[in-house]
């Protein structure tokens, strides 16, 4: 079957996925989408990239992350160059994100082994866009280092598969509206809530439930008083709404 054609296949394959979302789901979705709008989902094509710049955004911030990227971009022409410089060279390139040390050694040995696993083809994750979805996962998890949020971004922001990362945002939200239960782990919710939403809804309650956490659903003191999802939400009804 040629590439686009594989695609299609998949794309239709994700898509039936999930039949019907719960009643709960879709006002959520609902209230999110009327408050936060549907973000444009522009994947970068480039998935070795993605993962390489979701390695360097651990534990700093986006503009730190984003400089080490380019960085990195502008002190080796190419990923194999990357592999075999120096990891000191490689931290240099990347000491504006932190952690250039275990990043850049993090970052060797994913090229490292993705060379053993590429029989020294040239290095690239693109044809994970033409592997059913779970088995994408899977491949991207068995990487060193590579836990399902990492894997799920890659797959979401640069192929443009509606694989669902969940965040300590997303994790929280979802928790307190009874989505998921409360000993639910982060790693776990990937799953369970991957059941829930439709795939055509990922990228939209992603990117909409971390702006509602970063805005209004605080870790400390969330300001369930102006929340829009309140009537949906398992923490308000038991604990605010009762005072
Ligand atoms: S009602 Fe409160 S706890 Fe529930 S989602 Fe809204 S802000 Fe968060």
């Amino acid at each position: 079957m040629a590439h686009e054609e594989q695609r299609a296949a998949n794309t239709r394959e994700d898509r039936d996925e999930v039949e019907t979302p719960s009643a709960k789901v879709a006002r959520i979705y609902h209230a999110l989408v009327v408050t936060y709008g549907i973000p444009e989902w522009r994947p970068n094509g480039d998935a070795l990239g993605e993962l390489i710049a979701t390695v360097l955004s651990q534990h700093t911030s986006d503009v730190n992350s984003g400089r080490a990227y380019a960085g990195l971009r502008a002190s080796f022409p190419t990923w194999e160059a990357v592999r075999d410089a120096p990891t000191a060279a490689v931290a240099q390139a990347i000491r504006s994100g932190g952690l250039a040390q275990i990043k850049a050694a993090r970052i060797q040995q994913i090229l490292r082994e993705l060379t053993g696993r590429l029989a020294n083809q040239p290095l690239d994750l693109n044809f994970l866009g033409e592997e059913p979805l779970d088995d994408a996962l899977t491949y991207l998890q068995s990487l060193p280092g590579v836990g399902p949020k990492t894997a799920a971004c890659v797959l979401l922001f640069s192929l443009g598969r509606p694989a669902f990362p969940v965040d300590t945002h997303v994790w929280r939200v979802t928790k307190r509206l009874g989505l998921i239960g409360a000993r639910v782990s982060a790693d776990a919710a990937h799953t369970a809530l991957a059941r829930l939403i439709p795939p055509d809804w990922r990228y939209t309650m992603h990117v909409d439930l971390i702006r509602h956490g970063r805005t209004i659903c605080l870790a400390q003191r969330p300001k369930c008083a102006i929340c829009p999802l309140r009537a949906e939400c398992n923490y308000y009804w038991a604990t605010v709404a009762e005072r």
